[in-house]
């Protein structure tokens, strides 16, 4: 059995909000999922270079050293449309640079090629409007930000964006295979086999073919 690749990972700030560094196709440089405090010394510390910056969206804790690691690296910061304005209170008050929006469409799946990598972008709104799911067919992870976590789902402000947020998964991800690895934005990794028995998912899997019983 060969062991799952496990992404380089940093954990930072007062939430321990997780950054994923994956390697690009030329091995060369990375590209990094999340941006908490701290991130970027511990990039210079290591002597990692960042190709792009991808972020899961656009809250405090994730976004904390995005300024800093577009500035020392000169790279893109991807981040979805309708989580722009979150960065606008990011609170060290720089302005990132370079940032650029992510091509998917409110509420769909789209493929993207970074990095010489493809990446499946999944537009998951509720915890925040542009919270997006980056997910590696080839690999079978997901980097899920604050979508999913083992045991649980990202909070949200309403009723309303926790259903949506639901039915985001329940078309997005619940359809993946089960052995499809979880890298979320705080806390342990999981396994969407393991995530889709919570019963909260029970109303969002996919249909199954059953036999019907018999009503003779
Ligand atoms: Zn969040
Ligand atoms: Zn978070």
């Amino acid at each position: 059995m060969t062991a799952p690749i496990m992404p380089l990972l940093y954990t930072g700030g007062p939430l321990a909000t997780h950054a994923y560094l994956i390697p690009n196709a030329a091995g060369t440089a990375y590209l990094c999922v999340d941006a908490p405090d701290g991130l970027a010394a511990e990039l210079r510390e290591n002597g990692i270079q960042v190709e792009a910056l991808l972020l899961t969206h656009g809250h405090s804790d994730h976004v904390g050293d995005a300024a800093r690691v577009a500035r020392n690296h000169a790279c893109p910061v991807y981040i979805h449309a309708e989580d722009l304005p979150l960065l606008g209170r990011e609170k060290e008050g720089t302005p990132i640079e370079n940032v650029l929006t992510l091509p998917v469409e409110r509420g769909e799946a789209a493929d993207w090629h970074i990095g010489g990598r493809d990446i499946t972008l999944f537009h998951v709104p509720g915890h925040t409007s542009g919270s997006v799911a980056f997910y590696e067919p080839a690999l079978n992870r997901v980097f899920g930000g604050d979508v999913i976590f083992a045991g649980g789902i990202g909070r949200c402000r309403s009723p309303a964006l926790r259903e949506e947020l639901l039915s985001g998964i329940g078309r997005w991800l619940l359809p993946l295979p089960d052995a499809t690895e979880i890298y979320p934005g705080h806390g342990p990794s999981t396994r969407l086999g393991i995530e889709k028995k919570e019963p909260y998912f029970a109303p969002y899997l996919p249909a199954r073919e059953f036999t019907q019983p018999s009503t003779l």
